[in-house]
């Protein structure tokens, strides 16, 4: 038996290595605990059938010494709008259900030359649509922490099957907070690189100025590991940039002293924050006191008006991004009387409420007349909140507030309120306006019942300094 429970990236792979157990080994545990646990938490759309034909190939390679790296063998779970060749990406869509990907996203090319397994494509919110995967046309995804909840989203599905242990790690996409959020509601490391440090090219976009593709991990140290091999500039997506100018790793930091925090004294007026994830943020930053950090407070005089900005913004590109899905290119068409019925009728089927309501709103926002008033405007406050993180990265290396306002939610609780559900955003979504690294770690818990809802830290750092985030928030985990 394998304890999947307290199984780490590096553990497994020398376990792999010590031959203590095979690559088939560990995936048919992971298999066996997806069969015994996904029918209550619906963590996967799809469990791949030839997962352990790839675990075969794990172990030739491992027994040949050929091309070994710390993931040979190692089984993890993607989401459902990461392209992988010859397979299935639907983004939870009843437009895409049938979509066969025509080629390798640039990080799946990546995880393949280093050998990962590739256990399944995890659920999530309709084209990454939502904090929830209630927004997923396949149904929701439950948290494994408490059945009766959700799982976060956009990427539920992704952060379901590692805190279940039906998969090592996994891959996400954040526009808004899809990676950090669900990693909070499920007590994992959740990370967003910054803007450009991995390649978009094989993720379905959302928001393209907005999205990244990012790990979930049990561990920095596992998130890590997944990061640095799927980073660095690509040719398909000219907004990816190389390490050397990101200048990941180094930690430009203000001088060599110890490294500064900062907590925005705008986060603490947030309305409708839950009293025990604010107890949490303090003990957060007592423990970090502790481990020698200098806190202060800074100020981002913009961040009230991120929400605004985010929710005005993405529906336009949203509108944009989607205008490709009509029936004729890809995915679902339904015959119309002509060609423009067809187009009505392909997306009246094909996408859910959410989706309509973003292209209606962004088609909206972005027609003559009100294009200046609102998507301009929207984008000139998104330079004052970069401006703002600019500023306040003078004067501090990281800055921290909780990663939601409050723990996982209860399935139905939000839905029927899209408003509510866009508040649950409030403090992820300026990491993407600013375009700057964030990750959540695991916090504490707040009892409520008979459960112990995950509660999470977010830590941003200024563009480039992702390495710096993973220092301390290894620190955080390792005290
Ligand atoms: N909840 C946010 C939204 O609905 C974030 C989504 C995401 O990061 N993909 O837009």
């Amino acid at each position: 038996m394998i304890d999947l429970k307290n199984l780490t990236i590096k553990q497994a792979h020398e376990s792999l290595l010590s031959g203590k157990y095979t690559a088939v080994d560990l995936a048919q545990a992971y298999l066996e605990n997806i069969k015994t646990k996904d029918s209550k938490i619906h963590a996967y759309l799809e469990v791949f059938s030839d997962v352990l034909d790839q675990a075969r190939e794990s172990d030739k390679r491992i027994a040949s010494k050929d091309r070994v790296t710390v993931l040979t063998g190692i089984p993890i779970a993607v989401k459902d709008n990461i392209l992988i060749k010859g397979r299935i990406a639907s983004s939870a869509s009843k437009m895409l259900e049938n979509y066969h990907a025509t080629y390798d996203a640039t990080v799946i090319k990546k995880l393949k030359e280093a050998g990962v397994i590739f256990l399944g494509r995890t659920n999530m919110d309709e084209f990454a649509m939502g904090g929830s995967t209630e927004n997923s046309a396949f149904g929701v995804t439950h948290n494994p922490c408490d059945l009766e909840r959700v799982a976060g989203g956009s990427s539920g599905g992704s952060a379901a099957a590692v805190a279940g242990d039906m998969a090592l790690a996994a891959l996400g996409s954040d526009t808004g907070g899809s990676i950090r959020q669900p990693a909070s509601f499920c007590g994992l490391v959740g990370f967003k690189p910054t803007y450009g440090a991995v390649s978009r090219y094989g993720v379905m976009a959302m928001g393209s100025s907005f999205d990244q593709i990012g790990p979930f991990a049990k561990s920095t140290e596992d998130a890590q590991i997944l990061f640095d091999f799927i980073a660095g500039s690509d040719i398909m997506d000219s907004t990816s940039v190389s390490p050397q100018s990101l200048a990941l790793g180094i930690h430009k930091g203000l001088a060599l002293g110890p490294i500064k925090i900062g907590i925005p004294k705008e986060v603490m007026k947030v309305e409708g924050m839950d009293e025990a994830v604010l107890a949490n943020f303090n003990q957060s930053v007592e423990k970090l006191k502790k481990l020698g950090y200098e806190i202060q407070e800074v100020s981002l005089p913009n961040l009230p008006y991120s929400l605004a900005v985010y929710y005005t913004l993405i529906p336009a590109e949203v509108s944009s991004n989607m205008a490709r899905f009509d029936g004729v290119r890809y995915g679902l068409h339904v015959e119309g009387a002509n060609m423009t019925d067809d187009y009505f009728k392909s997306k009246q089927t094909g996408f859910g409420p959410e989706v309509k309501r973003r292209i209606i709103l962004g088609t909206y926002i972005l027609s003559s007349g009100y294009y200046d008033a609102y998507y301009n405007k929207a984008n000139i406050v998104r330079d004052l909140i970069r401006a703002d993180y600019k500023k306040a990265f003078e004067i501090v290396d990281v800055i921290i507030t909780p990663t939601t306002p409050s723990p996982a939610f209860k399935i139905g609780e939000k839905i029927n309120d899209p408003l509510k559900l866009y508040l649950e955003d409030i403090f992820t979504v300026p990491a993407n306006l600013a375009g700057i690294p964030a990750v959540s770690i695991p916090s504490g818990f707040k009892p409520v019942g008979a459960s112990k809802l995950p509660l999470g830290l977010q830590l941003l750092a200024a563009s480039g300094n992702d390495k710096l985030l993973f220092t301390v928030a290894a620190d955080f985990e390792s005290k």
